[in-house]
């Protein structure tokens, strides 16, 4: 599905002006040298894709230099009738490269509850900032 990148791009651009705007708070920001994105299974999100939008969306901003980190966070459920608490059931798809999820219960097939692995978020931004200015409109001597 070719159009599947657009929800990618979608995302990361949102992404870009979020950490854009929190960069922007430090007023001695140089550049943004990493950011780290948790996305659980279950957003099904293309890695590749994700790291391909962020190139083309973080050109000419504070972000230029900067590495996406994605971290692929697995599901977890919850069954409130048997208390099972842990990994998700997964279908193998005769022919196909890739494992549907199973929305049941892996104990008793009820209905479950995802714990974990739904999140899209961007867990750590790291800053370069400028440290050699020490004081607000320091004195420059030559
Ligand atoms: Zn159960």
């Amino acid at each position: 599905m070719d159009s599947g990148i657009l929800h990618e791009y979608a995302i990361i651009s949102e992404i870009v002006s979020t950490v854009i705007q929190e960069a922007e708070k430090h007023g001695r920001l140089l550049a943004v040298e990493e950011v780290l994105l948790e996305v659980g299974e279950l957003v099904f999100l293309n890695p590749e894709q994700l790291s391909f939008s962020f190139d083309v969306v973080k050109k000419d901003t504070v972000l230029e230099g900067a590495k996406l980190t994605i971290h692929a966070i697995k599901a977890r459920v919850h069954c409130t009738h048997c208390n099972y608490d842990g990994k998700m059931d997964y279908a193998e798809e005769e022919g196909w490269h890739y494992r549907l999820p199973v929305f049941t219960c892996p104990e008793c097939n009820m209905g479950i509850d995802i714990v974990e692995g739904k999140e899209c978020i961007v867990k750590t931004i790291r800053l370069i900032l400028d440290d050699d200015i020490s004081e607000e409109g320091g004195t420059c001597s030559n």
